[in-house]
């Protein structure tokens, strides 16, 4: 793999921190940690945005969604412990590190991203 050392750390930390703050967010969503929750009234001021949760309701779905980057997150971290990380799932081909850098979940590299290799004819 061409990524340095240092290379691997700095992206090993960024994975690092989303993961923490994706677990506090997560967390917090169920209530497990017993966190302190946002005053409403501080939330009421931002408008009643769709899709906003109010509290007291735990969104399983929104819960969920994160869990779902969660375990990404891990998959990364273990494919970086592997040796495995920033290599194209298709083509094997290497990422750099400013495009890992920016997508540290990217499992492809820009042409296997966009090409529609896996589309189906139909349609
Ligand atoms: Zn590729």
């Amino acid at each position: 793999m061409t990524l340095s050392q240092a290379q691997i750390v700095e992206l090993s930390e960024c994975i690092a921190r989303r993961l923490a703050s994706l677990e506090d967010e997560i967390a917090c969503r169920l209530g497990e940690k017993g966190a302190p929750l946002p005053r409403l009234g501080e939330m009421t001021g931002h408008g009643a945005a769709a899709g906003q949760t109010l509290l007291g309701d735990v969104d399983l779905t929104e819960a969920l969604r994160g869990i779902d980057e969660w375990r990404e997150l891990r998959a990364a971290q273990r494919r970086l412990e592997e040796g495995e990380y920033g290599r194209c799932i298709d083509c094997g081909v290497e990422l750099p590190f400013e495009f890992l850098r920016d997508r540290p979940l990217a499992q492809r590299c820009v042409d296997c991203q966009w090409s529609p290799r896996r589309s189906r004819p139909a349609g």
